[in-house]
């Protein structure tokens, strides 16, 4: 507490590549919006990624993780995992890390239509819930180390896993989300071909919409979901589905209504949220300072969304929605970065979200 008011800090982990660029900005508009919205947020910087390494030996340094166990919230930058030194890359990734440590099972992801945008479809608005600890994502430690193995030279076995406990609890999340919107769950599975572990998912998740009857359900396997998608998107509103078939649907869906850049996601357990843009470290073009931080800055304002939601803040909800309108009003005026087809760099766009929250627009 600081003279009585709240402060809410919440940790920034820079990342590599275009993730300095990106992650400054959307902290430099989240600062700026809490000011008008009334809440107090300090940043507390940690290291990751190649910064780590350097310092710490690591891409994910204890100290890192334990700081962030005090935490809420953290903003998480891409990393480059790939240019690591040969002897770190086979340890997880640094995102992987903290999902599987702090039990970061939703993969939360919406995907809107945006005037402003060019995309190949207009007025979508649906949003992903992704499992984001098991299926056929499976952690190598998972299961006495059976994940993934040879087994023999020419064989490799992949393995998948369906647990009660991960399909119902992103099940609820799923559904507790439509009912604040327009109330349609769609279930993507495959259940077809993948009998025991699909059809698990499938009627776990069927079950549990029992307990909100005023939802809608309807299902479809994954391959037919990828048309209905591209056929018919704004039919969409909350759409729950395993690891890898989450995955493939989110970038499909987001390429759909628009850039890559633009892609924001948060990832959450019961108590802790992390936001991070869907995009990667981008570093063909990292260091020009022309990277598109609104995927970035989507996802924070998703953070506050989701903290606001669980704490009944309308102050953060507020916080959320100032930062989204000015990013739209911004792309409104023109202002845009090369990859929407602008000429604005990130620091200019920056700015102008800045400045037409103090004008008031
Ligand atoms: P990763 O495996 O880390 O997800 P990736 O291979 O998917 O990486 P990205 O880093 O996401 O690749 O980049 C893919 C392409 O999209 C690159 O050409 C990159 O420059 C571009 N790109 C990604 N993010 C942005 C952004 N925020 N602004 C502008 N261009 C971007
Ligand atoms: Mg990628």
């Amino acid at each position: 507490k600081e003279g009585g008011a709240v402060v809410l800090t919440l940790g920034v982990l820079h990342g590599d590549g275009i993730g300095y660029e990106i992650v400054e900005s959307a902290k430099a508009i989240a600062s700026a919006a809490a000011l008008h919205a009334g809440v107090a947020v300090q940043w507390k910087t940690l290291q990751m990624g190649e910064e780590a390494i350097k310092q710490f030996g690591t891409s994910m340094p204890d100290e890192t993780i334990a700081h962030l166990s005090e935490l809420e919230g953290w903003l998480m930058g891409p990393h480059d995992s790939l240019s690591y030194p040969a002897e770190l890359k086979e340890l997880r990734n640094p995102s992987g890390e903290l999902r599987h440590h702090f039990d970061l099972y939703a993969n939360i992801r919406p995907i809107q239509s945006s005037p402003f945008v060019r995309g190949m479809i207009d007025k979508a608005d649906l949003v992903i819930y992704r499992e984001n600890t098991e299926g056929f994502y499976v952690d190598r430690n998972m299961f006495q180390g059976v994940g993934e193995m040879m087994v023999t030279p020419d064989v490799a076995l992949t393995t998948g896993v369906f647990t009660r406990k991960a399909i119902e609890r992103i099940a609820h999340a799923a559904f507790q989300k439509a009912q604040r919107r327009r109330k349609k769950v769609t279930i993507v599975h495959k259940a077809n071909v993948i009998k025991l572990g699909s059809g698990f998912f499938l009627s776990l998740c069927r079950e549990v919409g029992k307990q909100y009857p005023d939802v809608k359900v309807d299902d479809y396997h994954i391959d037919a979901m990828c048309a209905h998608l591209v056929r018919r998107m704004p039919d969409f509103d909350v759409i729950v589905t395993e690891n890898m078939f989450g995955d493939i649907l989110s970038d499909l869906a987001g390429e759909l209504v628009g850039s890559l850049g633009l892609a924001s996601s948060i990832n959450a357990s019961a108590s802790k949220v992390m936001a991070q843009a869907a995009h990667g470290s981008a570093p063909d073009i990292a260091g020009k300072g022309i990277a598109n931080p609104i995927g970035m800055i989507e996802s924070t304002a998703l953070l506050f969304e989701w903290l606001g939601e669980k704490q009944k803040d309308h102050g953060l909800q507020l916080l959320a929605s100032i930062i989204r309108e000015s990013v739209t009003a911004t792309l409104k005026k023109g202002i845009a970065t090369p990859d929407l087809g602008g000429q604005a760099t990130t620091n200019e766009f920056t700015d102008h979200v800045i400045n037409l929250m103090t004008e008031g627009k």
